[in-house]
C-alpha cells in the first residue's frame, strides 16, 4: 500500500498535474483524487534502467494519433493500472534529451502487461509490451527533455521512498524491543544484556539520523524538495533500513529468520529502497558532483546552498 501511494502521489500524479494539458488534467485528476484510478510509471527497459540515454521505446506522432512501440520491465502495478505514464523517445529523437512522455489509457489497442517477476518484498513486477499501441497525439505530454522534468517530480518520490524505509526501520526497532523484553536467556530478559542494549541504541541513533535528513529534505519542497537533500535522505534511509531491519532479525535469533515473525518481512521489504527511484550509486554520483564541483572552500558546506 505504501509503495502504491509512493508512486501515485510522489511521481505519477505530479507529472500529470505539472505537464499534462488542461483538458487531460480535467479528465484524469478528479478520478485520481477520488482514488478511482491507479497509475503506473514506466521507465525501466530490459536492457537499460539507470542508463536512460539507451532507452529504446519510441512513439511516432502521425497526425492526430501517436503510435508507441517498445518494451518496459520491472514495472509496479502495470497489470491493474488505469493509466500508464510511459517515458519514451518521440519520433526517434536520440539521447537522454530525446525522451518524452506519453500516457496510455487502459484498453488502448496494442499493449499487454503481465506480472512477470515475484519480488522478495512479496509484490509482482510487470513486463509491458507496446506493439503499435495507438493513443491520441495529445497524450504525448512531453516531447523532449522528459527525464529532466521527471527528475524534479522524483525528488518528491525520493522523500516518500525514504519515509517508507524509515517506517520499516521503526517497526523493526519496536519488534526488537518487544522481543528483548519478552525473551529470556540465562534466567533474565535478553534486553538486560549489554550486547542487546547496544544494538537497540545503534538502531535508535540510525533511525533518528535518518529522520533528521528526511525532514530537512521534506521542508525544502518548493514545490519539489532540494535534489541534493532528497538524494542524501534517500541514500541514508535506504541503507539505514537495511542495517536496522537486519539487526532486528539478529535480536530475534533463529525466529528472526522465519516468516511467522514480522522482522523477517521487514528485512526483505527494506531491500527495495536502494534499487527503485534512483539507485544509491547514481544518487551518490549526484551528491558527489555537487560537493566536489560546487563547494566554495572559503565558506564550506553553507556555500552549497541547501534549502
Ligand atoms: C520494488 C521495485 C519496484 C519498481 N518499480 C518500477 C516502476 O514502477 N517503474 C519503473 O520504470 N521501474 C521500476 N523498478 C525498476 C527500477 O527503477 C530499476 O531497477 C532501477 O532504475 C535500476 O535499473 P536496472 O535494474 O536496469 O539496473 P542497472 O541500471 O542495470 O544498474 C545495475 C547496477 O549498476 C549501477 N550503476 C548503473 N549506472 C551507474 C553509474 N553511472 N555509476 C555507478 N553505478 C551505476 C546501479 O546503481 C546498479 O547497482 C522497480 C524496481 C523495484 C526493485
Amino acid at each position: 500500500t505504501a509503495l502504491a501511494a509512493l508512486g501515485e502521489i510522489g511521481v505519477q500524479t505530479r507529472i500529470i498535474s505539472e505537464y499534462a494539458p488542461e483538458p487531460l488534467k480535467k479528465k484524469w485528476l478528479p478520478k485520481i483524487a477520488a482514488g478511482d484510478f491507479i497509475l503506473a510509471i514506466l521507465l525501466t527497459e530490459p536492457d537499460a534502467g539507470t542508463d536512460v540515454p539507451n532507452y529504446r521505446t519510441n512513439t511516432e506522432i502521425k497526425g492526430a494519433r501517436a503510435i508507441v512501440n517498445g518494451q518496459k520491465t520491472l514495472i509496479s502495478r502495470a497489470d491493474i493500472a488505469d493509466l500508464l505514464i510511459v517515458f519514451t523517445r518521440v519520433n526517434g529523437a536520440p539521447g537522454a534529451a530525446g525522451i518524452g512522455c506519453v500516457i496510455v489509457e487502459k484498453g488502448s489497442p496494442g499493449y499487454s502487461a503481465q506480472g512477470k517477476y515475484h519480488t522478495m518484498g512479496g509484490e509482482h513486477l510487470c513486463e509491458v509490451v507496446f506493439d503499435n499501441c495507438e493513443v491520441p497525439a495529445e497524450n504525448v505530454i512531453l516531447r523532449d527533455n522528459g527525464m529532466k522534468k521527471l527528475l524534479s517530480a522524483f525528488n518528491m518520490q525520493r522523500c516518500l521512498n525514504s519515509s517508507i524505509c524509515l517506517g520499516m526501520a521503526e517497526g523493526a526497532l519496536e519488534e526488537a524491543v518487544k522481543y528483548m523484553r519478552d525473551r529470556k536467556a540465562f534466567g533474565k530478559p535478553i534486553g538486560d544484556f549489554q550486547g542487546m542494549r547496544w544494538k537497540a541504541a545503534d538502531m535508535m541513533i540510525e533511525i533518528e539520523a535518518g529522520r533528521g535528513l528526511l525532514y530537512r529534505a521534506a521542508v525544502s519542497g518548493d514545490p519539489f524538495p532540494d535534489p541534493t537533500m532528497a538524494a542524501m535522505a534517500k541514500i541514508y534511509c535506504n541503507e539505514m533500513a537495511i542495517r536496522v531491519t537486519s539487526q532486528a532479525v539478529q535480536v530475534h535469533g533463529g525466529y528472526g529468520y522465519v516468516d511467522e515473525f514480522p522482522v523477517s518481512r521487514l528485512f526483505r521489504g527494506a531491500r527495495f529502497g536502494s534499487l527503485g527511484g534512483g539507485t544509491t550509486e547514481t544518487l551518490r554520483n549526484l551528491v558527489g558532483r555537487k560537493v566536489v564541483e560546487h563547494m566554495d572552500l572559503a565558506t564550506g558546506i553553507p556555500s552549497l546552498n541547501f534549502s
